[in-house]
């Protein structure tokens, strides 16, 4: 294809997503503020390792970055190709989006927040979900490149649509995280195979995407490995709680959660995998989740 393609930010989730759009884009610019991550991307999947201000000359530039303030503070100050579309994967902030799509449609530019989900082995397997906000018109333009990186591409709504969605999302992954672990510390509690037990819940009633994957691949196995951090879930679930209280909504359990996550963050160093929050309730049982 003729669109030329930038990815800016080559994170756990940058860095996969970007390695295939090379398959389906003559011209994929990358660039990362550790500018030696985007040479070893150029090396491994033939990309073009350029300077920032290159980089936002492609036809649709894609963003991933931990927040909207990071994004925020990037965009300023850049001259950024006229007519383009930027789609910023990151977890965002609805209001931001909308902020940052009215700037940019003042140069001509289109803004999605196209934040996305299915964790680092999506991004690796190019089977992410999209959830994008903002114009029908940019949306159905950046869908061939979405594609290259997505399974589901969902457009849900107005700027700050995907944002919302997205954050929502974690916010109840973080819920059913939190009653994986109230729920399985009993059972340990009561002398139960916690294993045995994982297979009974995952074939009924209880289930859910934390019992399914989250709980036997990285809490039971005690491996927590490092894909998705424990700040960029407080960050995801603060998000969704600033959407309850401006609906002026009153959300007993998604409070109660934001609160669990954000004191496990507190608790944790910055480089632990969200699901080390478990280890908050196996501090206050001392009753660890193996
Ligand atoms: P990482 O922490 O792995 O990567 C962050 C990336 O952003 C790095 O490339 C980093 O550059 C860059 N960066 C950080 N701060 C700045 C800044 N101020 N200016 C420029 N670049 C910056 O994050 P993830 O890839 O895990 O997450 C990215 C986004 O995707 C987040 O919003 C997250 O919530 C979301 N997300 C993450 C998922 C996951 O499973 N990890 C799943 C779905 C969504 P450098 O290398 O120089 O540090």
């Amino acid at each position: 294809m003729n669109t030329t393609v930038a990815f800016i930010g080559l994170g756990a989730m940058g860095y996969r997503m970007a390695a295939h759009l090379p398959q389906h884009f003559d011209t994929v610019y990358v660039w990362n503020r550790n500018f030696e991550k985007a040479k070893q991307h150029a090396t491994a999947f033939g990309t073009q390792a350029v300077a920032l201000e290159q980089a936002v000359q492609a036809d649709i530039i894609f963003s991933c970055l931990p927040t909207s303030q990071d994004v925020d503070d990037l965009i300023q100050g850049l001259k950024i190709k006229s007519g383009a579309i930027w789609v910023d994967c990151t977890s965002g902030v609805p209001d931001a989006a909308r902020q940052q799509a009215l700037q940019l449609k003042q140069l001509d530019i289109e803004f999605l927040d196209a934040p996305v989900s299915g964790q680092t082995i999506g991004a690796e397997n190019a089977t992410l979900t999209f959830m994008v906000g903002g114009s029908n018109d940019a949306f159905q333009r950046a869908l061939p490149a979405m594609q290259a990186m997505g399974k589901l591409i969902k457009h849900v709504g107005d700027s700050g649509a995907g944002f919302a969605v997205k954050a929502v999302n974690n916010m109840m992954m973080a819920v059913h995280l939190c009653a994986a672990a109230e729920g399985f510390t009993t059972l340990k509690a009561h002398g139960v195979n916690l294993h045995e037990a994982l297979d009974c819940i995952n074939a009924s009633s209880g289930k859910s995407g934390v019992t399914e994957s989250i709980l036997p691949q990285r809490i039971l196995n005690r491996s927590f490995p490092l894909t998705f951090g424990l700040p960029l879930l407080a960050k995801d679930t603060g998000i969704a709680i600033d959407l309850v209280r401006e609906a002026k909504l009153s959300t007993p359990i998604l409070g109660l959660t934001q609160s669990l996550i954000q004191a496990a963050n507190s608790l944790a160093t910055p480089d632990s995998d969200f699901s080390t929050a478990v280890k908050m309730y196996e501090s206050w049982s001392k009753i660890t989740l193996d």
